[in-house]
């Protein structure tokens, strides 16, 4: 198993080395999140071993049972575990003492318990729902006074540190369709930039595996990676 993730790894990377130089960035702006999600803690290791510092998992009762194991065996402040899926309000006092960011943060209701409940600064990135598919989670991108007034709330949340957006891009057959939703984060990042001068949003979070290089091309600094990297996922998650 180790054979093929250093593989899937080592292509990975090159994969992202390559989207970087084409788009004129250095690769180094660009972080690996290994989106392990469903696969055993022995993957995570696995991976930790390769060099994999980022971990992203979606479900906090997954992560309930699989970060402590982890974190038994590895005691390395630079891992970072990401918090990528739809948080729910009466799990956020267990997901921060798990994680270390939140990417999914999708209402101002559930930045304020975050805030309340972090025990440090916790850095989040906005979830938006660039294409407005009813399916999605986020604010809708489209309702742009609603999210002046979320940021306007979120910003003085002590413990928080709101640092960039972040988006999931629909099915689509070709990457390239998911281009469009990709470049209006990156445009919407801009405009609120432009609009509060104190706010920076340097974090796109944007790509998983079958768009990624597509994300990068439009500015993406966290791309969440699970299948090329540990295989497809033989139950949901
Ligand atoms: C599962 C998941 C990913 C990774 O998806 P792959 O297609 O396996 O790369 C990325 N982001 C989120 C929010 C996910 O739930």
């Amino acid at each position: 198993m180790t054979d093929s993730l250093q593989d899937n790894l080592t292509r990975v990377q090159e994969r992202i080395a390559n989207a970087a130089a084409r788009a004129g960035r250095e690769a180094t702006t660009i972080t690996l999140v290994a989106v392990s999600k469903t696969h055993p803690v022995e993957a995570l290791l696995a991976a930790y071993e390769l060099g994999v510092r980022h971990f992203g998992e979606n479900r906090v009762e997954e992560a309930a049972t699989k970060l402590p194991a982890f974190k038994q065996v590895v005691r390395d402040p630079a891992v970072v575990f990401h918090m990528i899926g739809h948080l729910q309000s009466r799990k956020v006092d267990e997901a921060v003492t798990l994680f270390d960011r939140a990417h999914s943060v999708d209402s101002v209701k559930l930045a304020q318990r975050l805030s309340r409940f972090a025990e440090k600064p916790l850095p989040i990135l906005l979830e938006v729902n660039v294409s407005g598919e009813k399916s999605k989670y986020g604010f809708d991108g489209a309702r742009r006074d609603d999210l002046f007034k979320a940021i306007e709330v979120i910003t003085p949340l002590s413990n928080l540190q709101l640092d960039g957006l972040m988006t999931m891009a629909p099915l689509v057959a070709d990457p390239q369709q998911a281009r469009p939703v990709f470049r209006a984060l990156r445009e919407l990042r801009d405009e609120l930039e432009a609009r509060y001068s104190d706010l920076n949003l340097p974090q796109l979070s944007m790509g998983m595996t079958d768009d990624f290089e597509v994300a990068i091309a439009e500015g993406a600094t966290l791309v969440r990676i699970g299948r090329a990297i540990f295989g497809e996922r033989y139950h949901s998650g």
